[in-house]
């Protein structure tokens, strides 16, 4: 019962929105009020289960709502949600950041300790990692760069998130591609690339290579955490770059 007053939140909200209701939260929770004493009786009779990382009963009902959102949709359908069990925890959920028609997307695995607290993607230690690598091949966040991640909220102790987890929060990135539309997709580490090339592959036999994700061509490099623990692949992470600038450039 509570599943479906989430679903019927999230219709109602992108319902109101779409006709430009100022106040489309307060209408969605008084429509939702109304139903609330007719479900009492139900709810107080189950018991109410911690939500595991089972892919949510409402994540492919979402997955058809999401693709037609704007981005200030997709933020605050992002900002509220509970598909999956890293809703519990979180203490905000972390959209991504960067140009919004950036030709260069970055895509890691999802937020740390510091990307929970601040709200943005890569800002710990491996974020300025990232930073100085993006820099070094004359990229800049926020001005050619859009980073995002494939879980928007921090898995417990940093721990990979699960396929049913990166399977839930899936229609977010998906929509920040499609609005983004960007000429080249960095994967940062194996999550990344597990997610968006359905394959399990080991991270060092899919680097090197062009992929590509619904024809966006892909490159897949290390993550940056994983740099910090591994200097000597740094030099290889170098690399991927230098080949990803490469494919952007002759796809141009
Ligand atoms: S990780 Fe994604 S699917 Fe899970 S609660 Fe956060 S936004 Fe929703």
């Amino acid at each position: 019962m509570k599943d479906d007053r989430s679903l019927q939140e999230l219709e109602l909200l992108v319902v109101a929105r779409l006709y430009g209701l100022a106040e489309a939260r307060g209408v969605v929770a008084k429509h939702l009020q109304d139903q609330t004493l007719h479900e009492t009786q139900e709810v107080a009779s189950v018991e109410e289960q911690p939500r595991t990382d089972a892919l949510h009963p409402l994540a492919s009902r979402a997955s058809r709502l999401v693709p037609s959102m704007n981005w200030d949709e997709l933020r605050e359908t992002v900002r509220t949600c509970q598909l999956c069990g890293l809703c519990k925890q979180r203490k905000q959920a972390v959209f991504g950041v960067g140009h919004e028609s950036a030709p260069w997307l970055f895509i890691g695995e999802g937020p740390g300790a510091d990307e929970d607290e601040q709200g943005e993607p890569f800002v710990g230690q491996a974020g300025r990692l990232l930073d100085s690598m993006l820099a070094a091949v004359g990229i800049q966040r926020g001005r050619e760069a859009y980073i995002a991640n494939v879980v928007k909220c921090r898995p417990p102790g940093n721990r990979t998130p699960t396929p049913q987890e990166a399977a839930a929060c899936a229609p977010y990135l998906d929509r920040q591609i499609e609005l983004i539309k960007p000429r080249l997709i960095v994967a940062l580490g194996k999550t990344a690339a597990t997610r968006l090339l359905d394959t399990e592959a080991s991270l060092a036999s899919l680097r090197g290579r062009v992929h590509r994700y619904k024809g966006t061509p892909l490159v897949v490099t290390y993550h940056p955490a994983y740099l910090l623990r591994s200097l000597p692949e740094k030099a290889k992470a170098w690399e991927d770059l230098v080949f990803a600038r490469r494919v952007l450039r002759e796809s141009a």
